[in-house]
């Protein structure tokens, strides 16, 4: 079978930025499972499903046209890469994550990425669910302000206005619903290595991660 390593964490964390670095310099796929969330919370707004009525939700997500191709995300044919970070996605996306028919209509998708020569995943449940055989397994974290600073500074860089403030309380509300789940809930598989990159740069992070799938 193919390689994975796993890269799972909270929100802001650095995770996503740390597994493309990671995909890039192996060469291997790379899967954004958060996408995934966030793109069946973003065709249930769409379709105009409640985000509770968890038999509609789960049957767009097994039914969920999505592409990847050159760093842009596509629903059928329409480009959603920057509609699914909206903050209201990413809210929508923690509450159909807590769907255990959602995951379920997610899980064989996600596992189809395992493809030669290998997969970098982020996500909060790569290592304990979705890829529990992966040989190398990496938890990231950072403390809540740190988090929360550099989301601030991405929507700042962008040209939006927000609130460090808003962006502490939204952290810590969606790591809140994360954690405590029933299914899958956001904590480190028992034999990842833990990463704090409060005080950690990028490129720190990805040599880290290099260096533990190596050993
Ligand atoms: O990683 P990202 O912030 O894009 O994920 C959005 C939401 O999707 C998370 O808050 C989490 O609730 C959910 N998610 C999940 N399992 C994953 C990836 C994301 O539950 N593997």
């Amino acid at each position: 079978r193919s390689p994975v390593i796993t890269i799972d964490g909270p929100s802001a964390s650095g995770k996503g930025t740390v597994a493309e670095r990671v995909a890039r310099v192996l060469g291997f796929h790379f899967l954004d499972s958060g996408a995934l969330y966030r793109l069946t919370a973003l065709s249930a707004m769409k379709a105009g499903a409640s985000l509770d009525d968890e038999a509609a939700v789960a049957a767009l997500a097994a039914a969920l046209p999505a592409r990847f191709r050159d760093g842009r995300v596509w629903l059928a044919d329409e480009d959603v890469t920057d509609a699914i970070r909206a903050e209201a996605v990413g809210e929508g996306a923690s509450k159909v994550a807590a769907l255990p028919a959602v995951r379920a209509a997610l899980l064989e998708r996600q596992r189809a990425y395992r493809q030669a020569p290998g997969l970098v995943a982020d996500g909060r449940d790569m290592g304990t669910v979705i890829f529990p055989d992966a040989p190398a397994k990496v938890f990231l974290t950072a403390s809540a302000e740190a988090r929360a600073e550099r989301r601030y500074k991405q929507l700042i860089e962008k040209g939006n206005s927000a609130s460090l403030a808003d962006l502490v309380a939204d952290m810590q509300a969606r790591d809140a619903r994360d954690t405590a789940r029933a299914v899958a809930p956001l904590k480190p598989a028992p034999d990842a290595l833990l990463l704090d990159t409060t005080h950690m740069g990028i490129e720190t992070a990805v040599q880290a991660v290099l260096a533990h799938y190596a050993s």
